[in-house]
């Protein structure tokens, strides 16, 4: 199932994304907590691509086994940035053979070693790029592209980040998804000016459950994105007690998503973390909400 049917609804939804396994051996283990996330029945899943190591080889292992058997709708995630053509083609053509109809095209984060090279002969520089040659590639994919309510840490202003985010659009993104943010203000203020400048497909909503202490560092370090005091006064009372952290963590993205909700942001997708029981307090946190 394509995902514009589910996005252009009115019907609230909650999604999850989870990543693929860093080493054959993590395999087992990583698909069992995905499949008790994928056994919660979300309006559709994501499968991240080669972040912290992953290989695209698990990515859509993983969307295809979900699909066929729990029929969650996938979204399968590629990067382009580190890659040639030869193999982002074959990548193509292989969500197209599994069946997979959507495809979220990022660009991926320049790899450290690679900041200062000679970028000339690359064959993929941005996003929009991998967005066309999937749009060129003929098969009838539901296409994803990222966007940033706090501006991408390379642009020089918002501005200059709307204005490639509506190219990137324009060359055939059916909707977008945020990166995590803590203060939803940021989500309402960035909706508005995307909308200014001519983005009208529908916009999912990133929430990144923090559940534990050690997690805030590595998602300010990957997101950049600005925690509130009231955050971080959460994080200072129950950070070195791991089941209240836990707790504390899960009722702060439930608010988050409930006032998402009230105003009417109707798709929130939950970076989930692979963590089943956090997936499952969220969802059951807002049963009635969500009609379940
Ligand atoms: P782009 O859209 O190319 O944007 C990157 C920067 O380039 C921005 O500053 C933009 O303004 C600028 N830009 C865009 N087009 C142009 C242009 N034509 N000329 C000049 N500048 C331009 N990473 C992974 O490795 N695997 C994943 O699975 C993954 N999933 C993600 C999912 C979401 C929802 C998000 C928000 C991020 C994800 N990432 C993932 C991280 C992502 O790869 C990085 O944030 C990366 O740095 C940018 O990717 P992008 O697709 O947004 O790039």
């Amino acid at each position: 199932m394509k995902l514009t049917s589910i996005l252009k609804s009115d019907k609230l939804s909650l999604s999850f994304e989870v990543f693929p396994p860093k080493t054959d051996t993590a395999f087992e283990s990583v698909e069992c907590a995905i499949e008790q996330i994928a056994a919660l029945k979300p309006p559709f899943m994501s499968v991240t691509y080669g972040a912290g190591g992953g290989t695209g080889k698990y990515t859509l292992e993983i969307a295809k086994r979900i699909k066929a058997t729990y029929g969650v709708p996938m979204l399968a995630h590629l990067t382009c940035v580190s890659s040639d053509k030869k193999t982002v083609h074959a990548q193509i053509e292989a969500i197209r053979a599994a069946g997979i109809q959507n495809v979220m095209a990022l660009r991926g984060d320049i790899p450290a070693h690679l900041e200062d090279a000679d970028r000339s002969n690359w064959d993929y520089h941005h996003a929009i790029d991998l967005v066309r040659e999937l749009r060129a590639s003929g098969a009838d994919f539901c296409i994803g592209g990222a966007c940033y309510p706090e501006v991408h840490p390379e642009s020089k202003n918002q501005k200059e980040d709307l204005m490639h985010l509506a190219q990137k659009v324009d060359a055939g993104c059916d909707f977008l998804t945020t990166q995590m943010f803590f203060d939803n203000n940021l989500l309402y203020n960035f909706l508005y000016k995307a909308r200014e400048a001519g983005i009208t497909v529908p916009v999912v909503a990133g929430i990144m459950p923090i559940t534990n202490a050690s997690q805030i560092e590595r998602a300010i370090k990957l997101s950049g994105s600005h925690m509130p005091r009231r955050f971080l006064s959460l994080v200072d009372k129950f950070g070195s007690d791991p089941a209240a952290m836990k707790q504390a963590g899960i009722a702060y993205a439930t608010d988050q998503i409930i006032d998402l909700f009230a105003n009417n942001v109707t798709n929130v997708h939950v970076y989930s973390m692979n963590k089943p029981e956090v997936a499952a307090a969220i969802m059951a946190n807002l049963s009635d909400i969500l009609g379940k």
